[in-house]
């Protein structure tokens, strides 16, 4: 899609007439004085989990946000494969992919050796490995992504619709009070134009704050971000320009000798650029502080860094002074004395890095991501309190990994380019090294949990040595039996909230008295024992908790429907209608059979467990039916 070519306009591009595109802002109505969970912060980490727990019209959720509409222009922009497939699990990955910018290949440029006031490219290389992720690296504006949740939560069961002009101003928690016991202070800036009656209060059992850097959340429960406050200041700018720089429409890094370095980062719709230009190096004259900086002095020193090539800017589309340092904050959730967590932190409030690695959108999407299931499972008593400690433990490990990461990061990006002058510079062949080595990082596919009640031992993890326990899912192309259609199996694992289990068919002919899949869907369907019978309320749909999927060996077309067990098409709905998505085959064409490019097991085949947010929690033998039972009596609840 090309878009942009006559100005920026912000929303849909789908829109030919850019005034269709305007979204009014909802109708002011006051708070609720009691919900089931507040979310304060209407950036990804709380747009993402509004999203999930929009999913379920029997929780009461309720999303505050200090500004009074949505976000138009600028912020983060990157979307890693990891987000895009969390995002095809809302069912959204592919309007964002046909609007974004799809990052293939990376230019690294350094100083001409010849003429160092010159730059010249030093490499080309592809941006992801190859089967890192069945998604693309993509680049859109965080406004976008923003719209895109908005538009999800709103069509949604719970019709989701964020509290705008409300600043939270604090939040207690009263313990000795069962049913609702945290309690949020708002200052509503609109409603009430006198100061005596802004004043909202709200009651509820769970509170989240995904309130940005400045959390006020975070201050309430006594939490700090200890580490660097500030490193690096850079300038960042999104334009519409005219430029001979041969790879304005690569991702490009530049280092240049003595004038600094600029990331580019081509933007969606074939025309818009973003510019990261290192500010440090600025012209004694220009380095004032960075209240005083402008547009002007930034593109002046675009100019400078790549010479011999110029730009020429014709729209600043948005820009901003962005230094920020690395820093965690002290605990993700409000744990104390072995009480149970009632408010949590999430995104940017619990951790800031640098934008050069494009983390801080993708990591605090994936920390809502992790706790939207869990609080759902909680307040529908699915699950005990416990699992809620699960949270902090997972997330704050994955965080302290990505400071440690981007102070690294960080550094090689601003390093000017070895010479004697300057020995401990960095040459563009060693970042090149450091950013093919960390490609699964930044991609957001390296996160891997620890075992725990909810991540089984690696026992079994030769069954699927490719679908590593505590990874997500890798998926893999497979045919959906019904309806023969290729497809990638990890696309039913949809944001509904269920666990999966897939059945990895072994080598005896399928549904014979051998066949382990056979044997695996009695179990489910009839042993007193089976978790889907122990964990699934009476009148829920049958998949709804556990989801049961088989995955055979035969090609599609040698397995007969009438052969299959009833299990496998289970009756849903109020007409009892047959769900035929739960069967699919090996897609035999060269290189997409999922047995060989994820280590399954092809003789014995196995059992993996896949938690609601796609994380492979468990792999077991096939016939392993006590152990599959124990995982869930572990983590479920009886219905
Ligand atoms: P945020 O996106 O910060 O969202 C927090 C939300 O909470 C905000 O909407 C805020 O208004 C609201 N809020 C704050 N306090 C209160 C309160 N008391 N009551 C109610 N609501 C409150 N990342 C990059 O990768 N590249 C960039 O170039 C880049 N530029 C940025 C520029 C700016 C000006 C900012 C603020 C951030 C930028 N980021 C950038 C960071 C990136 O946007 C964040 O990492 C990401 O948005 C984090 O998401 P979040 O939901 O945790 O927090």
């Amino acid at each position: 899609m090309q878009f942009h070519l006559n100005g920026y306009h912000p929303g849909d591009p789908r829109y030919s007439d850019p005034k269709d595109a305007i979204i009014p802002s909802p109708t002011p109505r006051p708070l609720p004085n009691k919900c089931d969970l507040v979310i304060v912060g209407c950036g990804p980490a709380g747009l993402n989990l509004a999203t999930q727990l929009s999913k379920f019209s029997e929780i009461t959720t309720c999303i505050t946000e200090l500004k009074d509409d949505r976000l138009l222009v600028g912020q983060a922009d990157g979307i890693a494969c990891r987000t895009l497939e969390m995002f095809q699990a809302y069912g959204l990955a592919s309007q964002i992919i046909q609007e974004a910018y799809q990052i293939s290949e990376v230019g690294f440029w350094k100083p001409d050796p010849d003429q160092p006031n010159h730059i010249i490219r030093s490499s080309k290389i592809d941006d992801i490995e190859n089967d890192l992720s069945e998604m693309p690296h993509v680049i859109l504006n965080q406004a976008r992504v923003h719209d895109h949740f908005l538009d999800a939560m709103e069509k949604s069961p719970g019709k989701l619709v964020p509290f705008y002009s409300r600043r939270l101003i604090d939040i207690v928690v009263d313990r000795s009070i069962e049913d609702y016991p945290v309690t949020l202070t708002f200052e509503n800036s609109v409603i009430h134009p006198q100061p005596s009656e802004r004043i909202e209060t709200v009651r509820c059992k769970y509170a989240v704050g995904c309130d940005g850097a400045r959390s006020q959340v975070r201050q309430s429960i006594g939490h700090e971000l200890i580490g660097d406050a500030l490193n690096q200041a850079w300038g960042v700018m999104d334009v519409l320009l005219v430029t001979n720089f041969p790879d304005i429409r690569l991702k490009a890094i530049i280092q240049s000798a003595n004038e600094g370095n600029i990331i580019v980062i081509p933007r969606e719709g074939g025309y818009m650029v973003r510019l990261y230009i290192e500010l440090d190096k600025l012209k004694e004259d220009e380095r004032v502080d960075r209240d005083h900086i402008t547009t002007e002095i930034l593109i002046s020193a675009a100019n400078r860094i790549i010479s011999p090539y110029f730009i020429d800017v014709k729209e600043v589309v948005w820009w901003s002074v962005y230094e920020i340092g690395q820093r965690l904050t002290t605990a993700f959730d409000d744990r104390k004395d072995g009480n149970e967590p009632r408010i949590f932190l999430a995104g940017d409030a619990c951790h800031t890095h640098s934008p050069k690695a494009g983390q801080g959108m993708n990591t605090s999407l994936i920390d809502t991501w992790n706790l939207g299931w869990k609080i759902v499972h909680v307040l529908l008593g699915r699950s005990n309190n416990w699992l809620l400690n699960t949270y902090a433990e997972e997330r704050h490990a994955v965080a302290k990994e990505l400071i440690d990461f981007d102070r690294e990061f960080a550094r090689m990006i601003s390093a000017k380019p070895k010479s004697l002058e300057n020995p401990d510079g960095v040459e563009p062949e060693e970042f090149q090294k450091y950013f093919q080595l960390f490609g699964q990082f930044t991609a957001g596919v390296a996160v891997q949990y620890k075992p725990s009640k909810i991540v089984g031992d690696t026992k079994h993890q030769d069954l699927a040595q490719g679908q590593v326990i505590g990874k997500r899912l890798h998926s893999a192309p497979v045919i959906r039996h019904g309806d023969a259609k290729p497809m990638h199996l990890g696309h039913c694992v949809t944001a509904n909230g269920a666990w999966r289990i897939f059945g990895f068919a072994d080598n005896c002919e399928p549904m014979s008295p051998a066949c382990g899949i056979r044997n695996l869907a009695n179990f489910l369907a009839a042993d007193s024992s089976s978790p889907i019978k122990i964990h699934t309320p009476c009148g829920s749909e049958i998949d709804s908790i556990i989801d049961f999927r088989a995955i055979f060996q035969i090609h599609h077309r040698k397995l007969e429907r009438s052969k299959l067990h009833p299990f496998l098409t289970p009756p849903k709905g109020r007409y009892g209608l047959s769900d035929f998505e739960k069967v699919f085959c090996v897609d035999h064409a060269p290189g997409k059979n999922i047995y060989d490019t994820r280590g399954i097991n092809k003789q014995t085949g196995c059992i993996i467990i896949v938690r609601p947010d796609q994380y492979v929690g468990g792999i077991l033998a096939l016939s392993d039916f006590e152990g599959l039972a124990n995982y869930f009596s572990k983590v479920l609840t009886k219905a």
